[in-house]
């Protein structure tokens, strides 16, 4: 028989932490409990019905059964950058500095390859979108892991980085606003980061995919396209998924940086050919007439998020209020790591939460809870974590 052994890239991959907790899940279910998610970060609610008429409409028309462009077409691509004028007063090239994704984690995962050489550092900060770290490690990158903290807010702290290691850093890269932490940044935050790069020669990949789920309206999270000089060294990953509700859909997109965007583009065009026309005429009508509903979605994810809070302190387990995303990221009880938290109360009470370290070591101490269900499914997952 031959005998067929896994590349190292992939026979070095750390374990799957979330495969235990799959496991136990199954063994649950399997005993009849009736088990509650709160793991996935995968939006409940449905795609806004005017979406999906544009897709169907899309879909009839030949000229959008044939291979699409693989930098996306220029009307989506247009779109995304009206979007980003409108939205963060960022002004876009749709030529040169955006490129269309299936779905914004192709585009991270592609994105190294064009830019890590084997042995080039790259720092990532955690807990962190596991991506970044497999992505890299790919491509040959080193990966140095800098802690994002509770006392800073989860904000890296730059100053701690000796300038051996900005010098050799390839890429840095950041989240926000934050899975799992639900942190965002400030705009003193990424000014001090693009200023570092550009010194150091560093690119910085920002994954923004959380930008749209915020609470207040007087505090939305920022692009970091916004900041002044960030066009130099940036790149910034955005998604029609989490604001939509189009996970499944797979559409998203990279700008910034002309040569950054390039540079993926060249991956892409020998990798893949490009979304489905009619997906991408679809995320259009998303980008040019969606925000009256994700306006509805906001308000949907605060009635959940506050109902969480107010119910995890009154049972003593303390919590960060999230100013965006859809989690919150809360404590473990006094006596327990992540991980002995989570299996407990699985096995007890058959709701499902993810342990901080499944997001890297910084994350021990901490479980996170998704706000993809409803409230009354929300309050029967609180009441039971109560009894534990
Ligand atoms: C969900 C998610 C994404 C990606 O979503 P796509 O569906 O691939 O666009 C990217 N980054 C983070 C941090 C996410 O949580």
């Amino acid at each position: 028989m031959p005998e067929f052994k896994l590349a190292d890239r992939l026979a070095t991959l750390p374990p799957y932490l979330f495969a235990e907790i799959d496991r136990v899940k199954q063994e649950v279910a399997a005993q009849g409990v009736d088990i509650i998610s709160l793991g996935i970060g995968d939006p409940d609610l449905p795609t806004p019905q005017f979406i999906i008429d544009a897709l169907y409409e899309s879909a009839k028309k030949p000229v959008n059964h044939r291979y699409p462009d693989y930098i996306g077409l220029l009307t989506f691509r247009q779109a995304v950058a009206d979007w980003y004028k409108e939205r963060f007063n960022v002004d876009l090239d749709p030529h040169k500095e955006i490129v269309s994704l299936i779905g914004s984690k192709e585009g991270i995962a592609h994105f190294p390859l064009a830019f890590v050489n084997p042995g080039d550092l790259v720092i990532v900060a955690s807990p962190n979108y596991p991506v970044y770290p497999v992505a890299s490690g790919f491509a040959g990158g080193e990966v140095l892991t800098i802690p994002l903290v509770e006392e800073n807010d989860y904000l890296p702290d730059l100053d701690a980085i000796d300038d051996d290691t900005w010098k050799k850093a390839k890429i840095f890269y950041t989240n926000y606003p934050n899975n799992p932490t639900a942190a965002t940044a400030t705009p003193e935050f990424y000014q001090k980061l693009v200023d570092k790069a550009r010194e150091f020669n560093v690119i910085i990949v920002q994954d923004a995919a959380y930008t749209e789920v915020y609470y207040d309206d007087n505090k939305k999270p920022l692009s970091i396209l916004e900041t002044p000089g960030a066009k130099e060294v940036a790149i910034e990953f955005h998604s029609l998924s989490k604001t939509y509700n189009m996970t499944g859909w797979r559409i998203g997109m990279a700008v910034g940086n002309e040569t950054l965007v390039a540079g993926l583009g060249k991956i892409k065009e020998n990798c893949d050919s490009g979304i489905f026309q009619a997906v991408q005429e679809a995320g259009i009508e998303a980008l040019k007439h969606g925000e009256p509903y994700v306006k509805e979605f906001r308000q949907i994810y605060k009635e959940r998020r506050d109902y969480v809070i107010d119910a995890l302190r009154n049972i003593n387990i303390s919590c960060r209020v999230p100013e965006a995303s859809i989690y919150v990221w809360a404590n473990t009880p006094k006596g327990y790591t992540s991980a002995e938290f989570v299996s407990k109360l699985l096995r007890e009470t058959g709701v499902v939460v993810t342990p901080g370290n499944g997001f890297g070591a910084p994350g021990e101490g901490y479980f996170r809870i998704s706000l993809t269900v409803d409230t009354d499914r929300l309050k029967e997952a609180v009441s039971r974590i109560s009894q534990l």
